[in-house]
């Protein structure tokens, strides 16, 4: 995903953890985590774009790709009942049949190592003492978490979990996050100064072109967000954010191969075919409503259970 994007999601993750319904004790802890973001976003949302523009570890933390095979593993772990890219991909003809896994690809480690790290350092930050060289600020910390829902969003993206190469040929992978970054930008101010978004009143990325908003996939993502509840399981038999990453993964895959079929690849799709392949199911702008909405589920779901480790913790 592209710089836009990754903003706009961390942002409507922490607007669907304000807005949602969360027992007494989630909401407790939402509320602390939506409060310290909210003195925290400005100088660290740069945090989101990190991994891209300095960290640049693309080529194997960004993804983890899988193929179809003849043997191997065909265990398809399990995410949250409400999932749309659950329910899809287990309709792809791919669902319990034999894939491999590119080995060098670590996106689900990558989440868990950054998980840990801002526990590590809330823990740190708790314990020194005020003004000591060792405790880290609150930028450092609201960087790193941002820099975690930067991964966790790119897992959603199917071309990252799909071992075809979608970045050459017509690189239909750029375009299609090209497409998705434009949307936000076209709905959206961005003050040209500092690259940020103007905020509205509430301190969300604020709607500049509301007219067509309503013809807009994004408009439809919000409305999937109100409509659904927020679940805080990882899915049955995760334990942690590797896990739930893993299973992102593995429905990312699925999902890719029901948008581009079997028997297509970066030498056959094109500029002009690539939103009518036949059985491509679902079309774009499905499949950018379910990427979208799942996303930022996710990122909520991982901050909070972060925010919420720390916080017990403490107490
Ligand atoms: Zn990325």
């Amino acid at each position: 995903m592209k710089q836009y994007t990754h903003a706009w999601l961390a942002f409507k993750a922490i607007e669907r953890l304000e807005k949602t319904v969360l027992t007494t004790e989630n909401r407790k802890y939402a509320d602390s985590l939506i409060t310290w973001f909210k003195t925290n976003r400005d100088g660290v949302i740069k945090g989101a774009w990190y991994p891209d523009l300095v960290i640049k570890d693309m080529a194997n933390s960004h993804v983890l790709k899988f193929i179809p095979a003849d043997q191997g593993s065909n265990e398809f772990s399990n995410l949250p009942s409400n999932y749309r890219i659950y329910e899809a991909g287990k309709q792809s003809p791919l669902y319990k049949h034999f894939y491999s896994v590119d080995r060098h690809d670590n996106l689900p480690e990558r989440c868990e190592a950054l998980a840990h790290s801002v526990i590590d350092n809330l823990k740190m930050q708790e314990s020194e003492e005020k003004g000591s060289p060792l405790s880290p600020t609150d930028n450092h910390v609201a960087t790193i978490l941002f820099m975690l829902s930067h991964y966790v969003a790119d897992a959603h993206v199917p071309f990252h979990c799909d071992g075809r190469s979608f970045s050459s040929g017509c690189n239909l992978h750029g375009h299609v996050e090209g497409e998705w970054d434009d949307e936000i930008r076209k709905y959206y101010g961005i003050d040209s100064q500092t690259g940020r978004f103007y905020y509205n009143p509430e301190g969300y990325p604020l709607l500049t072109a509301d007219n067509n908003y309503s013809s807009s996939f994004l408009k439809l993502v919000d409305d999937a967000l109100d409509n659904r509840e927020f679940k805080i399981t990882w899915g049955n038999n995760n334990t942690n954010v590797h896990d739930f990453m893993y299973a992102i993964c593995q429905f990312s895959y699925l999902l890719s191969y029901r948008f581009v079929p079997a028997g297509y690849d970066e030498t056959n799709v094109t500029l002009n075919n690539w939103q009518n392949l036949p059985g491509q199911s679902p079309a774009f702008g499905d499949l950018s409503v379910m990427v979208f909405t799942d996303a930022i589920d996710s990122i909520a779901r991982v901050w909070l259970r972060t925010w919420r480790r720390y916080v017990k913790w403490t107490q």
